[in-house]
């Protein structure tokens, strides 16, 4: 840990806007996300056979981390890990541009891994210099302006901090699914196309499962959740890159709304060679 990051480690982030939550306060009674989605598909019990047995062959490929961006997949899978007491590390990235809400989950979930040792948490922040000088330079809503901006924030806000919790790591653990995009429509359950150029597996132990799967397993695991799924937030990121999304709009419809559809990835998850974000 350099000294840049270890001097934040501890100091409480701000979320840089609030204004999606209290809008959708207003404007839409809030729900039960359990109510609405918790609905499994017939061969659920074979998807979760799947899902545990590529956790286990991951945690046996060690050393391997788990990707949790606090969204209902990743928590889901952290539940999975602890369950079977699987070796694997779980990290989340904290963007310094998180909900008050999401934050609160991120407490939780400290408090939910220190009673699971061999799966500890660890929190990785942006250098607090580099995003004193862009919001300086550029203004705290620079992501709306161009393209280029909103990607230099994901850079250094995820991309540079990701590039630290996967050092000397032979593999990840995220909770991408088919059914999230168009964009994601082909993800394996073990993708290995990486491997040659980042010695990285990733491992996509939900790649086939359903939103009703997901919810369906939270249900009846007693899995703690980001309160913002029942306000209608189904896919949850940074605060100013996220509204709550209308009936019959498209699952990722609230990221990045303002953008054309083929640029809506944050970096995360894009391949070398791909064009996208
Ligand atoms: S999602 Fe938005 S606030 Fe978060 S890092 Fe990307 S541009 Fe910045």
């Amino acid at each position: 840990m350099n000294n840049a990051f270890s001097s934040i480690a501890s100091a409480p982030i701000a979320p840089l806007h609030t204004q999606g939550t209290q809008e959708v306060q207003e404007t839409q009674a809030a729900g039960s996300a359990i109510a609405l989605y918790a609905r499994p598909s017939p061969d659920f019990a074979a998807k979760l056979g799947e899902a545990v047995r590529t956790l286990q062959r991951a945690a046996a490929q060690g050393p391997v981390v788990q990707a949790n961006s606090l969204g209902a997949e990743d928590m889901v899978i952290t539940d999975l890990i602890n369950r079977h007491a699987l070796a694997v590390g779980v990290f989340v990235l904290d963007t310094g541009a998180l909900h008050a809400e999401t934050l609160a989950l991120l407490a939780q979930l400290k408090a939910q891994q220190a009673r699971h040792p061999h799966a500890p948490l660890t929190v990785y922040r942006p250098a607090a210099q580099a995003v004193a000088a862009f919001v300086q330079r550029e203004g705290q809503d620079a992501m709306y302006r161009s393209i280029a901006l909103r990607k230099a924030c994901c850079a250094m806000r995820k991309l540079e901090p990701l590039a630290r919790a996967l050092a000397g790591q032979k593999g990840w653990i995220t909770g991408l699914r088919r059914e999230q995009s168009g964009a994601r429509a082909d993800v394996a359950l073990i993708d290995e196309t990486e491997v040659p150029s980042k010695g990285l597996t990733k491992f996509n132990p939900l790649a086939g499962w359903s939103w009703g799967d997901v919810w369906h397993y939270i249900a009846s695991h007693g899995v703690p959740t980001n309160v913002l799924h029942d306000r209608f937030y189904p896919s949850i990121g940074c605060a100013p890159c996220t509204r709550p999304i209308a009936v019959g709009e498209d699952f990722r419809a609230g990221r990045w709304w303002w953008e054309d559809e083929q640029a809506k990835e944050c970096g995360l998850h894009v391949k070398q060679g791909e064009a996208k974000a």
